[in-house]
C-alpha cells in the first residue's frame, strides 16, 4: 500500500470544538481517495458517518499508555535480550499504579480514561494490574506478547504472538480486545502483511503508524489522522481518511454503531497513527515518548491545541509507565543515542504530563469508535 499525502486543504477539513456542555452531534465524513494499491487502481466514494461527543463541550483527545516495562523497550534491545528479561527488576506495576493514580485524580470535568496498550509478558506476570487498570475504567488493548520488531518476523511468527498475548489479556478481563499497537511503531512499508493478520486475529483497530521518518519505525507518506484500512485480497489495500464534520451536514437516517457496522464484518481496521504537527512540509512529533520528554511543554501544548483547533482534529498521545520514572536502574553498554532517548528528561514528564491532562481533554481509541455511527 502506498500512501499519498492528502492535497485536501486544511480549512477544508471542518469539525468540532463546539462551546456547548450538551452531548454534542458531529459528522465524520470518509472520502476514499484514489491511490495505487500493488497495482490497482481503486475507485473513489465516501461513506457518511455520525460521531456523538462526550458530554464535555472541547474535542477530546486519545490518551494512549503503552505497558511495558524500562528494560523492554526497543533501544535498550543492543544489551538486553528477551531471554534475560525475567533478571530484571519489574517496575512496572508501581509506575502503573502511579499513572491510574494522576489519571484517578484529574476531574476536566470528568475523569480521564485511556487505552492500555499491555505487552502479553506483562499481562502473564501481572494479571491483577492489567485488573486494577480495568476497573478504573480504561480500555485494555494488545501490545503483542514479547516485543519484536513486526518487520523481523515471519507472518507466522507474528501471528502466534499476536494470537498468545491477545488470548492472555482477553482471559483475564473477560472483554474482546479489539486494539493493536505494534512494538516500536514497527508496521512500516516493508511489513504492512501485518494488517491481513491483525484482521484475521479478530483486531478492529490498529495504532502502530507513525507517519515520520524515523531509522526504526515511522511511514511518513501515510495520513496524519486516523484513517480505514480496507483489505481487497491479494494483499491489496484501499484507505480512506477519516473527516470529521459538523451537525448541520447530519442526515436523516438512523445511525448504526461504527463497531455494528460493516467493519465487524469486513475486511477493515480503523488506524489511529500517532500524531504529529506539519512543520515546512515535514511531519514533527510532539505527541508522546521522548518526544514529548524532549520538548519544552509550551511548544507541544501550542502543536496539540494546533491540531484541535486549526485542522480540527482529535490527536492521539503515547506514553510509558516508566518514562515517569527516574528511579530506574541504569542500563550499562548502550550507544549515547539510546541513552539520550531513553534517559531524557525521565524527572520533569509526570509533572508536564499533569499539565497535559489539565490543558486537554482525553479519552479511549474505543470510545471514538462506539461513538461513531453510520448515517
Ligand atoms: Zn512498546
Amino acid at each position: 500500500m502506498r500512501f499519498k499525502p492528502s492535497t485536501r486543504p486544511l480549512q477544508d477539513c471542518n469539525i468540532v470544538s463546539k462551546e456547548t456542555a450538551v452531548l454534542q452531534h458531529f459528522f465524520l465524513i470518509v472520502n476514499r481517495k484514489s491511490q495505487i494499491v500493488s497495482g490497482n487502481f481503486t475507485t473513489q466514494h465516501s461513506t457518511l458517518i455520525t460521531y456523538n461527543s462526550l458530554t464535555h463541550s472541547l474535542m477530546f483527545n486519545i490518551l494512549t499508555i503503552d505497558i511495558e516495562d524500562y528494560f523492554q523497550v526497543h533501544a535498550l534491545s543492543s544489551v538486553i535480550k528477551y531471554e534475560d528479561w525475567d533478571k530484571f527488576e519489574c517496575r512496572i506495576e508501581r509506575n502503573t499504579d502511579r499513572i491510574l493514580e494522576i489519571l484517578d485524580s484529574v476531574r476536566s470535568p470528568q475523569k480521564v480514561q485511556g487505552t492500555f496498550f499491555v505487552l502479553g509478558w506483562i499481562a502473564e506476570r501481572y494479571p491483577d494490574l492489567v485488573r486494577r487498570i480495568q476497573k478504573g475504567g480504561h480500555e485494555i488493548a494488545c501490545h503483542g506478547y514479547a516485543h519484536k520488531l513486526i518487520y523481523n518476523q515471519s507472518k507466522e511468527e507474528f501471528r502466534e504472538d499476536v494470537k498468545k498475548a491477545k488470548a492472555t489479556l482477553e482471559d483475564i478481563t473477560g472483554n474482546e480486545v479489539i486494539g493493536y499497537r505494534a512494538p516500536s511503531y514497527s508496521i512500516t512499508e516493508k511489513s504492512q502483511w501485518a494488517f491481513e493478520v491483525l484482521v484475521g486475529e479478530g483486531f478492529k483497530y490498529d495504532s502502530s503508524i507513525f507517519p515520520i521518518r524515523h531509522d526504526f519505525y515511522g511511514m511518513s507518506n501515510a495520513p496524519r489522522f486516523p484513517f480505514i484500512i480496507s483489505l481487497n485480497g491479494n494483499n491489496n489495500f484501499e484507505f480512506s481518511v477519516l473527516n470529521f464534520e459538523e451537525q448541520q451536514h447530519r442526515t436523516t437516517s438512523a445511525p448504526n454503531n461504527l463497531l455494528t457496522h460493516s467493519l465487524i464484518n469486513s475486511n477493515s481496521l480503523i488506524e489511529f497513527p500517532i500524531s504529529t504537527v506539519r512543520i515546512l512540509g515535514q511531519n514533527i512529533p510532539i505527541s508522546g515518548g521522548g518526544y514529548f520528554r524532549l520538548l519544552p511543554y509550551p511548544l507541544i501544548k501550542k502543536g496539540l491545541k494546533r491540531i484541535n483547533e486549526v485542522e480540527q482534529k482529535p490527536f492521539i498521545f503515547y506514553m510509558h509507565p516508566w518514562e515517569i520514572d527516574p528511579e530506574q536502574p541504569r542500563i550499562n553498554g548502550l550507544s549515547s543515542r539510546s541513552k539520550f532517548r531513553h534517559y531524557v528528561n525521565l524527572n520533569k514528564t509526570e509533572n508536564k504530563f499533569k499539565r497535559l491532562l489539565g490543558d486537554f481533554q482525553f479519552s479511549t481509541v474505543r470510545d471514538l469508535i462506539e461513538n461513531c455511527s453510520t448515517a
